[in-house]
């Protein structure tokens, strides 16, 4: 079957979408923070949202903005200086969306997230009433990665996935990367001047993974990589993603009434429902449980939960409600939440359900992990 990629790119009846623009857009090679960019994108973002739309926007920019407040000749190095930069700019960054917004008469407000507000259940269902509760309000959420206090274990790392991953909570219907190249091409286009751009994308294999290559400025943090990251999520949750050049003329506007630009990565059809899509992608995992064949086959072909009887062996220690890796040998075969601690699945591992009490001592599930909170590797 031919796709006509003009028919799936109809976006005019889009209600809530996720625009996320990049450092190498939003600053200078300077460092310096793009004003005249910053222009451009703050006016088709109003537009949007004076079309009736939803629009959250995620945003880089803020070291930029710290070393033109401080003049610094040289971008800085170390990470503490990084933060430091961040914790500067970030208001700075602010008050410039609020001034620009604010000549349209909208309201903004900042949002910075870490890791964990993802990971951590609750705090991501809060994160999303209060995201929800802002759009209610006709509000823009402007929305970046807090680097001040993101260490490396906490850190998203880069906005692309912080990106689709607010898009996946807020349950948008679009996301849009805006970057400095036109959008994914087969090798990288800074290292081949011959590259040719790919305008469409229906599944994320090793041949596409092989063409991403890391950012070309030094501005730029995950390259095509991260971007390729998020169009996973963005594809397994089902929404587009969408990578154009930030900089070409009304790119936002042209893109939404259905003009090819960039490169369009397609929503898969069978999309996770937004538990399984936290197991997925969001949660933080805690350890491994290794299965022998009949389990996987139980798991992958038959859609079942895993019991104890085919669990071989665990990785790590974790308790109940913690979402561990399930691997056949050295394969990852899904991921899913534990109705049972690792020192328990260690006494009832290759056991028959019905010894889980007398061994125990207690019962509490049939199921190590129940299939409504298992994912299958992506
Ligand atoms: P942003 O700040 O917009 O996120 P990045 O620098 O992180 O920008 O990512 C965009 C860069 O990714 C491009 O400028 C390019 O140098 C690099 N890149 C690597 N591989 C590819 C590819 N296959 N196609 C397009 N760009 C690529």
């Amino acid at each position: 079957m031919t796709l006509h990629t003009d028919d799936l790119r109809k976006y005019e009846n889009v209600k809530r979408l996720v625009v996320k623009v990049g450092s190498s857009t939003l600053s200078h090679p300077t460092g310096k923070l793009n004003i005249n960019q910053m222009e451009k994108l703050v006016r088709e973002v109003a537009d949007l949202r004076n079309s009736g739309r939803e629009v959250i926007l995620v945003t880089s920019g803020a070291q930029g903005a710290g070393i033109g407040r401080l003049g610094l000749k040289c971008k800085p190095k170390t990470i503490p200086q990084k933060q430091a930069m961040a914790a500067i700019g970030q208001g700075l960054l602010m008050h410039m969306y609020e001034k620009l917004f604010s000549e349209y008469g909208i309201v903004v407000a900042q949002v910075l997230l870490t890791r964990e507000d993802i990971m951590d259940r609750k705090r991501f269902l809060n994160a999303r009433n209060a995201l929800n509760a802002l759009l209610q309000l006709e509000v823009i959420p402007i929305i970046n990665e807090n680097d001040t206090i993101a260490v490396e274990e906490i850190k998203f790392g880069d906005n692309d996935t912080l990106s689709a991953l607010v898009a996946s909570l807020a349950e948008a219907e679009l996301l849009i990367l805006l970057s400095d190249i036109n959008g994914l091409y087969d090798t990288n286009p800074s290292v081949n001047k011959n590259a040719v751009l790919i305008p469409l994308v229906t599944e994320i294999n090793e041949e596409v993974e092989s063409q991403a290559g890391g950012s070309g400025s030094d501005l730029g943090t995950g390259g095509m990589v991260t971007k390729l990251q998020a169009a996973k999520v963005a594809m397994n949750s089902g929404f587009p993603m969408i990578i154009a050049h930030g900089k070409e003329e009304k790119v936002v506007t042209r893109l939404i009434s259905g003009e090819q630009v960039g490169t369009l990565f397609l929503p898969k059809e069978n999309r996770l429902h937004s538990k399984k899509r936290w197991i997925a992608f969001g949660s933080n995992l805690q350890g491994k449980i290794f299965i022998d064949e009949g389990a996987e086959k139980a798991l992958v072909a038959e859609g079942k939960s895993l019991l104890p009887t085919g669990i071989t062996g665990i990785e790590g220690e974790f308790d109940i409600g913690n979402t561990v890796s399930v691997c056949c040998g050295c394969r990852e075969i899904g991921r899913g939440i534990v109705n049972y601690p690792s020192v328990d699945i260690d006494m009832i591992k290759g056991k028959k359900t019905k010894d889980i009490a007398r061994l125990l001592g207690h019962k509490d599930y049939d199921e190590v992990i129940h299939r409504n909170n298992f994912v299958l590797s992506i």
